[in-house]
């Protein structure tokens, strides 16, 4: 791949030109992992991307704020002195080789520093361990809280399910089924809490229509500033 910078907004943005025997159309992907990428036909002409950039600048910039890639793809390390955000605040993360003595991981939090102790193998890639962990919190933590909510408004799930959810932060079924995402249990508790309101409130307004918004702010008045909060702290929340 070819490494460029394009001026979007007055802002210099790295992208990255590649070519793809199969493409036919010029395409422009965003992605935290690989950040703006070109894509162009075998044959293609780099003449022109610029074009395409300033058509689309407002397109660009936002995607490109969200996923923070002004500057390329964003690599996260995940080792010892790292920080991770939990119910909103920084945790210190020490990672640590399993003692020969035990075969099962442990991973706990104690004083805002989240101890995980692996088996070696796992101790330079632990984020696979870490996300099995923070989705076994959530669940419990979801399923407290749906129940806390479930009490004060009257609105009971037929099931709750936490898992991964790249686009949204949290869904309702048509057979009251509702799911969250994992990843919420590193905001503050007041965010996770107005994403579970919301999703009860859709047991009885399947839909985002005014009665709908008028049932959340009556359980939740502070919604707005929450939905502010998502969209400016989106970052913190990925793993
Ligand atoms: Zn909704």
């Amino acid at each position: 791949m070819m490494n460029c910078v394009a001026i979007v907004k007055g802002r210099p943005l790295k992208y990255r030109v590649r070519r793809h025997p199969r493409a036919r159309h010029r395409k422009v992907t965003i992605s935290r992992d690989q950040g703006v990428v070109v894509t162009l036909p075998p044959r293609g002409s780099m003449a022109g991307i610029d074009d395409l950039f300033k058509k689309w600048e407002d397109w660009l910039e936002e995607k490109v704020n969200n996923d923070g890639v002004w500057d390329g793809p964003v690599i996260r390390q995940f080792a010892t002195g790292s920080t991770i955000m939990l119910g909103g605040e920084p945790c210190t993360l020490e990672i640590s080789v399993l003692p020969p003595s035990k075969k099962r991981s442990r991973i706990f939090v104690d004083d805002r520093v989240l101890k995980m102790e692996l088996p070696p193998e796992e101790v330079l890639l632990p984020l696979p361990a870490l996300r099995k962990f923070l989705k076994k919190e959530a669940k419990s933590i979801f399923v407290e809280r749906v129940e806390h909510w479930s009490g004060i408004t009257g609105l009971i799930p037929s099931r709750v399910i936490v898992g991964e959810r790249t686009s949204r932060w949290g869904s309702c079924s048509s057979r009251g089924t509702l799911s969250f995402c994992y990843r919420l249990i590193m905001a503050p508790p007041e965010v996770l809490d107005a994403i579970v309101v919301h999703e009860l409130c859709h047991l009885r307004h399947p839909n985002h229509g005014k009665g709908f918004w008028a049932l959340v702010k009556s359980y939740y008045p502070g919604y707005d500033d929450i939905r502010k909060w998502l969209k400016n702290n989106s970052l913190e929340l990925q793993l």
